[in-house]
């Protein structure tokens, strides 16, 4: 295997030099989707905006270039704690990178100032503000600048969430600088902040490369509320034990609560909110970063500025407000390409609160239309028959065929004719008169002998008692598709009163038929072996995989490291199943490359000590028995190592 590209460059086949940097370097077999167009055309000298989903490989689109052109390539990234980060993973791949911003001590940035003055950086990372100094520009005036990197380009966008005033200055980089190429990035993709993009950016010239929005190896599941915490604990508890992931929580207080509950239950879990002072919000921050298995209970607050890549799933206890949100927060999953979880649970209150957010927000009566409209897709979505994906994709303006990997496509779930319910709730709703919500009106149909009832006079009503065949969860469900399809709404003033609309007469008159997502008891969750993360594993792969997340979390905190910055989850359990025995076969495991070979690990992994061998032959090896202590495990066991000859 080429140890470095240069040794290999054929100067005829650019392509060629790439592809063994992406493999020596990277340690990757292959390019992913665009990226062998967008590194071609950049090395080539051309600018590009490049739109990729989170997770879709986009460093690489600028890291590789930077490489492989003459100077060094500025990467403008905002966020400090993701250069950190960066740059100790190239670093552990042997690229010479470094960071200038306002978390260095001056000595260590004139350091790194001399560094590439002296050209001897391939990769510098600037916060935005920083680069624009006129000491930073003095100092680019002076070297070989390969091309230019605008991280989260999407900064520039006034209209969206992340702006960055800083950001708009970076146009001038274009006017200082003419001739080197610029390359923007963002998973942001919608067109109008596309359009801003190029506009303050000056990128009319820069080829655009769209690449598709889904991720395939993220499993979209919502189910209906019931017990909230329970059904979340079960999640994490049979799906996800041990491993990272995020639950978003509408309040602070639920935050906490969930935080406590989890962490009662014998799940390592962390609170993030905006509530908590910033010591221990970065602590928590921190923590998830860079310990295994760390779940963080967070608001929307937790967000931007999470890069970690083996976050296992993204979990939703309360609905978010659009499909834009949640698809940005799911996407935090599965970075690392292995499969990962969305998991969201929602019910009728979620809707009832996400409406009367809306209505009692100061916004003007356009921006609450749009709102309220946005609501309505994301409604469409839980309540789908159809493909999960093909509906967030579509709704991204991307068509698809059913994807096999969501909760709809591998349970499809049955319809009812839920005509008569649908009669019935209606006229509960009218017959009392417009003034309650769905508990209530569930204890009329089923004929409780409630407090309130008795109040009311309600068990003198018609629709008393007329349906208990039907139990309160199945009726919760018909409440709720009820007002999701529209034949009913949630009434604001009327704290989650439901009252009819229009559509409801054909209804009542028996004119129309309804249909209904059947209410299932518990979604079996059939879970088809996936590969990459530890509960797919063979036992016997699972415990060797277990051992090596140990010797990882060694080396990790030996150099103060995150762990996935060392190796990466999938290839720890690409490990553990291959069980390489030679440099060359450990070589082929993706997201090996030749530093991490020859630095250190390569030896480590397999040198010394037979670790992957089957222990029979370590025992008839010249020591005669297996050798104890030694690096990050005991060896195998017989019974994981039977199968491995
Ligand atoms: P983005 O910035 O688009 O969210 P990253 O650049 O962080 O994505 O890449 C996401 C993950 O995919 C990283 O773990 C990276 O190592 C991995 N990756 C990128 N390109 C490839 C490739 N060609 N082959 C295998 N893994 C890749
Ligand atoms: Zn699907």
């Amino acid at each position: 295997m080429p140890r470095a590209a240069t040794a290999v460059s054929a100067p005829d086949e650019p392509h060629a030099r790439a592809l063994a940097v992406l493999r020596a370097t990277f340690g990757f077999p292959a390019f992913r989707g665009a990226q062998r167009e967008i590194v071609d055309h950049v090395t080539a000298g051309g600018d590009a905006l490049v739109l990729m989903p989170t997770g879709g490989g986009k460093s690489l689109c600028y890291q590789l270039p930077a490489i492989l052109r003459e100077g060094t390539g500025v990467v403008v990234s905002p966020l400090i704690a993701l250069m950190q980060d960066q740059v100790a993973a190239l670093t552990q791949a042997g690229v010479r990178a470094a960071f200038l911003n306002s978390s260095q001590d001056a000595r260590t940035g004139r350091a790194v100032e001399h560094a590439l003055a002296a050209g001897e950086l391939d990769l510098l990372y600037v916060a935005p503000e920083r680069l624009v100094t006129p000491r930073c520009l003095d100092l680019l005036d002076s070297i070989r600048i390969a091309l230019f990197a605008i991280d989260e380009a999407h900064c520039v966008s006034q209209w969206g969430h992340d702006f960055r005033p800083e950001y708009l200055e970076l146009s001038l980089l274009h006017e200082r600088y003419p001739d080197v190429p610029r390359v923007a990035l963002t998973a942001t993709a919608d067109p109008q902040t596309r359009a801003e993009i190029v506009a303050r950016l000056a990128l009319d010239r820069a080829r655009i490369f769209v690449s598709s929005f889904d991720r395939p190896n993220i499993r979209y599941t919502i189910v209906e509320k019931r017990e909230p915490r329970e059904q979340l604990l079960r999640f994490v508890r049979d799906e996800h034990p041990g491993e990272a992931g995020i639950v978003y929580c509408l309040t602070r207080r639920s935050v906490d609560e969930t935080a406590a509950w989890l962490g009662k239950h014998g799940v390592h879990a962390l609170p993030y909110h905006a509530g908590m002072d910033n010591a221990a919000r970065s602590e928590h921050q921190n923590r998830f970063q860079r310990e295994e298995g760390v779940v963080v209970v967070a608001t929307i607050a937790f967000g931007m500025g999470i890069d970690k890549p083996d976050v296992r799933f993204v979990a939703h206890l309360d609905l978010p407000k659009s499909i834009e949100g949640y698809y940005q927060e799911t996407g935090r999953a599965g970075r690392d390409g292995a499969p990962a979880d969305a998991w969201m649970t929602y019910g009728l209150a979620d809707v009832v609160q996400q409406r009367r957010l809306i209505e009692a927000s100061e916004a003007s009566d356009a921006y609450k239309r749009v709102s309220s409209a946005k609501l309505d897709a994301l409604l469409g979505l839980c309540e789908t028959a159809e493909c999960r994906r093909v509906q967030l994709l579509a709704y991204f303006g991307e068509a698809s065929t059913p994807c096999g990997n969501c909760d709809t496509c591998l349970n499809p779930p049955q319809t009812w004719d839920a005509t008569d319910a649908a009669r019935k709730a209606l006229s509960a709703i009218y017959r009392t008169g417009q003034r309650f919500g769905a508990v209530h009106l569930i204890d009329v149909l089923r004929g409780k002998a409630t407090e309130r009832i008795a109040k009311w006079d309600h068990d003198s009503l018609s629709v008393f008692g007329v349906g208990a065949d039907l139990d309160d969860n199945a009726w919760r469900g018909v409440f709720r598709q009820l007002v999701t399809l529209g034949f009913a709404r949630v009434d604001h003033e009327g704290f989650g009163a439901l009252k009819l609309t229009e559509a409801a007469r054909p209804v009542l008159k028996g004119e129309q038929r309804v249909e209904m997502r059947r209410v299932v008891a518990a979604p079996s969750r059939a879970r088809k072996p996936r590969g990459g993360s530890a509960v797919d594993l063979p036992p016997a792969d699972a415990g060797l995989l277990e051992r090596l997340k140990q010797w990882r979390l060694g080396q990790a905190r030996a150099q103060a490291l995150p762990a996935y910055v060392i190796l990466h989850d999938s290839t720890l359990a690409d490990l553990a199943r291959r069980r390489p025995r030679t440099l060359d076969e450990l070589a082929g495991v993706p997201g090996i490359g030749a530093r991490k070979l020859e630095g250190g690990y390569g030896a480590a992994l397999l040198g010394a000590s037979p670790r992957f061998l089957p222990v029979s032959s370590r025992e008839r090896s010249e020591e005669g028995s297996p050798r104890r202590g030694e690096g990050w495990g005991e060896g195998v066991s017989p019974a994981s190592s039977s199968g491995s000859r």
